[in-house]
């Protein structure tokens, strides 16, 4: 995958980055990421993967923008109330970065059409509310082994899990049942960025090579203590989703 002049010169930054270089930006550009859902977190997902120069975004949301998303989805504008979502950040997208290929697709991720969203793409990135789509793309993701970047925003609070299918815990193995679900999750504007930012960091490093995945640890962000703690995760030998795949790298002897 070539370069042009114009894309060397927009990610020249990053290309200084040791080990990332002209050979991570063409990684980059040959890669597809799936963000589902486009609101608080699939925004700034979004505008980063765009930014980074990612090839190809598949972005999916059913809803249409409201004027109570604004103080969190920055890619909507009081201009798009009434809009889809997919069609306001397709057209920011299109804006920031015309060299990333965008497929809107407004549609509700179900147990019918899951597996062919996450078979065309090479990581998928979590911008859900709920944890039933969520568990959906994780054990979708853990049977085509694909990496799932999981986040979750409460209030000034966040989550953050690389699953990484047959090499760490699945979302399951962590999370082994969905936790009670608030009609409105309370939000600060900014939580979601924070998050967001750590999951593109998480995809970016995965498609270059560089660094280590989140993959073994739940990473807690705590906004009113400005803290970060870990909680360490392993494979569940009883996890209905990724036990009964290989996991080479946690057999124990
Ligand atoms: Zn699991």
């Amino acid at each position: 995958m070539q370069l042009s002049l114009e894309e060397l010169e927009r990610y020249d930054r990053q290309i200084r980055i040791p080990d990332f270089g002209v050979d991570g930006q063409r990684k980059l550009k040959s890669s597809t990421a799936l963000v589902a859902g486009l609101g608080g977190l699939g925004c700034p997902v979004s505008m980063y993967l765009a930014a980074s120069g990612i090839g190809k975004l598949v972005i999916v949301d059913k809803e249409r923008v409201e004027l109570s998303n604004l103080n969190r989805q920055i890619l909507h504008w009081p201009s798009d109330i009434g809009k889809l979502k997919v069609e306001s950040v397709a057209e920011k997208i299109a804006m920031l970065n015309p060299n990333v290929s965008v497929e809107p697709l407004a549609l509700e991720i179900n147990e019918d059409n899951v597996e062919n969203l996450v078979k065309r793409v090479d990581v998928v990135v979590d911008g859900m509310d709920n944890y039933k789509t969520r568990f959906l793309l994780n054990a979708s993701c853990v049977s085509q082994g694909k990496p799932f970047v999981h986040a979750a925003v409460h209030g000034l609070e966040g989550q953050l899990l690389t699953v990484l299918p047959g090499k760490g815990p699945c979302l399951r193995c962590v999370i082994p049942s969905e936790p009670p679900q608030e009609a409105l999750v309370p939000v600060l504007s900014v939580t979601p960025g924070v998050m967001a930012a750590l999951e593109v960091m998480e995809v970016v490093k995965l498609i270059v090579g560089l660094g280590k995945p989140c993959s073994d640890r739940l990473l807690i962000f705590d906004g009113y203590e400005m803290k970060f703690h870990e909680i360490k995760v392993e494979p569940s030998p009883n996890c209905p989703v990724c036990s009964k795949f290989t996991r080479s790298k946690y057999v124990k002897t």
